[in-house]
């Protein structure tokens, strides 16, 4: 953030102002609170490794507060009472305000995520802004069908929103995670919110809270728990009082979460899981093409310290296994949590490198000769997250396209996505979108009124 005193770093080339952290207190109820226990935690620099500032640490009782106002701004409050037009315009509003801080927002997710501070402003942020646009100007569009029964009777449903959400977000996209999750929920007839940001990055979560209440949404309609995932996590997949829970991250914490809920009161669970997205190149392929889009493909965002170490340990498990290191596979830099780009060849379908999510720099390189042997080869995974294919053949692109079982396919580019387009895994990917008017269909339960026409006797 601009300081007082317009001061500024170099940072990759680019003279950018320096970090003002404004908000570390949990966001409850419309207000900025301390946690109940009174415990802050420590948010670090990933490209340092240097703290930050320290953030009040929630948990279980700070959760139940959140709920608790979640709860009362749903079952008696304006916001899902008032018309989806009033609501889009404060969503609009609110979008306003982010697009009047971006500079600002890109460089707490810089600090905390270790991302490029130049995609969050012209990528991450923006395209929070866009997300929360396109569901401003869905939330006075949502309505049900009206339906002929036999019998003389008719009946018309209505989508009515699904209640309090709990949300729980990773930290590699800080930005763009709370958004994919808060827009549709909030836009979706009125749904209220709490959100646990990732304990790596809560600092633009908060800022979007503080947005959230200058542009109008009502007290307790969003609030903002920061804590670990074990204590804060855990209270809100567990909770009573929650309807329904979306979830972003791990799969191992995934299955966590859907047994939580299916021991607390059956909520329903979104899960948008870890993924081992294959990039397909057929021989007819533009090199060059092919060559960048692999790149963007697995060198594109940043790793934090726990991913560091894990993702060390599966460069050593691939040499270990037998694959060839070609290039990279070392830690660079003298601070932070660097690793160099890192490809394998002569990998094996079966090697581990080839089947678990490494979520690192870490490209594994695996031949094949035939169309079919490509599809069971990209297949050949529990996930179905995404997959890419490198060809100027249409029947090629078209047959693969159809026969990979996963949730997004990108067909000569990477990584394209859009408000309009629905993202989401197949198999142990996860299940329910973010993004489209699908992810509306997340947070809306639809409910038939019947009844029987004129003069139809009934019983
Ligand atoms: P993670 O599963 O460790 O953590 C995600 C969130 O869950 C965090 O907020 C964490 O605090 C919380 N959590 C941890 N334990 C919990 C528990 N017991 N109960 C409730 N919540 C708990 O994931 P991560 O390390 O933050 O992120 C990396 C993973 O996320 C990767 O596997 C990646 O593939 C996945 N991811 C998937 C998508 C997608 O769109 N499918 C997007 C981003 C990240
Ligand atoms: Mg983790």
């Amino acid at each position: 953030m601009a300081g007082a005193n317009g001061s500024s770093e170099k940072h990759e080339g680019f003279e950018v102002p320096k970090v003002e952290v404004k908000f570390t207190k949990l966001f409850i109820n419309g207000q900025f609170v301390d946690a109940v226990s009174g415990k802050t935690f420590e948010t670090r620099d990933p490209r340092t490794g240097e703290v930050i500032t320290r953030i009040a640490e929630g948990d279980k009782a700070d959760i139940d507060l959140a709920v608790k106002a979640a709860r009362e701004a749903f079952d008696n409050g304006p916001w899902p009472r008032m018309t989806g037009y009033e609501r889009g315009r404060i969503l609009h509003r609110f979008a306003d305000l982010i697009d009047q801080h971006i500079e600002e927002l890109a460089i707490l997710d810089t600090v905390d995520a270790g991302k490029l501070f130049m995609v969050g402003k012209l990528r991450d942020i923006p395209g929070a802004a866009h997300l929360l646009r396109y569901y401003a100007g869905a939330a006075d569009k949502i309505h049900g069908a009206t339906l002929k029964m036999s019998q003389r009777m008719q009946a018309y449903t209505l989508k009515e929103p699904v209640g309090v959400v709990g949300h729980i977000v990773p930290w590699n996209y800080p930005s763009t995670m709370f958004f994919f999750k808060v827009s549709p929920a909030l836009a979706a007839a009125g749904c209220t919110v709490v959100v646990k940001p990732a304990e790596q990055t809560p600092l633009s979560a908060l800022f979007y809270a503080h947005l959230a209440k200058e542009a109008g949404v009502p007290d307790g309609v969003l609030n903002v728990v920061p804590g670990f995932g074990p204590t804060a996590g855990a209270a809100v997949a567990s909770h009573m009082d929650i309807d329904k829970l979306s979830f972003t991250g791990s799969t191992e914490v995934g299955r966590l979460v859907m047994e939580a809920a299916a021991k607390s009161n059956l909520k329903p669970v979104s899960l948008e899981l870890g993924g081992k997205s294959p990039v397909i190149v057929f021989d007819d392929a533009d090199v060059d093409m092919a060559v960048n889009l692999v790149n963007f493909a697995t060198y594109t965002n940043k790793v934090d310290k726990d991913q560091y170490e894990k993702v060390l340990k599966y460069i050593n498990l691939g040499q270990r296994e037998g694959a060839t290191l070609v290039t990279g596979g070392k830690p660079c830099g003298d601070k932070g949590y660097y690793i160099e780009p890192t490809i394998f060849t002569d990998v094996k379908d079966d090697m581990t490198i080839a089947q678990d999510e490494i979520f690192g720099p870490v490209m594994s390189l695996i031949k094949f000769k035939t169309v079919e042997e490509a599809i069971q080869k990209a297949n050949n995974t529990r996930y179905g997250l995404a997959a890419g294919i490198v060809t100027k053949n249409i029947d090629i692109a078209n047959t693969v396209s159809r026969s990979i079982r996963a949730g997004v396919i990108w067909i000569n580019c990477y990584f394209a996505f859009d408000p309009d387009a629905p993202f989401g895994g197949y198999k142990m990917s996860g299940f329910g979108k973010d993004m489209g008017m699908d992810a509306l269909e997340k947070y809306l339960q639809t409910k038939t009124v019947a009844t029987p026409l004129y003069n139809t006797p009934w019983l």
